[in-house]
């Protein structure tokens, strides 16, 4: 926006340079096109900060909201935690157990291999490991069940 600013302020010397006057109905017409410019060229810059401002809060809100999550799904990870042996890479792969009761069709697949370790279609069986900490094993006993 700076840009438009330097260029009308070009303009603006440039009619002097030039003697473009008042008295002459084109020259009126020329210096009124470049003043109604000028205001558009100083409005874009208001606008401008605005939006920075509002990048800025924006962003901040969405570091804000980011921590919550972070705060929020690290509870419900800690509450409930299901693993299955990939049986592709024998790598222990661990999820939600949440996610066993929220989706129906339900495909895992492994973050080492990316084979699939567990889908809902296939019946296939997850062992409980609790939330890590003290070993109680709720998947199973889950609130609304
Ligand atoms: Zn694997």
């Amino acid at each position: 926006m700076g840009n438009i600013k330097e260029r009308v302020a070009y303009l603006q010397g440039l009619t002097q340079g030039l003697n473009v006057s008042n008295q002459s109905a084109e020259g009126k017409l020329l210096i009124n096109i470049i003043d109604v410019l000028d205001d558009m060229a100083e409005e874009f810059n208001n606008i401008q900060m605005v939006q920075d401002d509002l990048e800025t809060y924006v962003e901040s809100m969405d570091e804000d909201l980011t921590d919550l999550e972070e705060e929020i799904y690290e509870d419900v990870d800690g509450e409930e935690l299901v693993e299955v042996q990939c049986p592709s890479c024998h790598e222990t792969v661990t999820f939600d157990a949440s996610l066993l009761e929220d989706n129906e069709d339900l495909e895992v697949s492994c973050p080492h291999c990316g084979d699939t370790v567990y889908d809902s279609a296939l019946e296939m069986e997850v062992t409980a490991i609790g939330n890590g900490q003290n070993n109680d094993f709720r998947y199973g006993i889950h609130p609304g069940i």
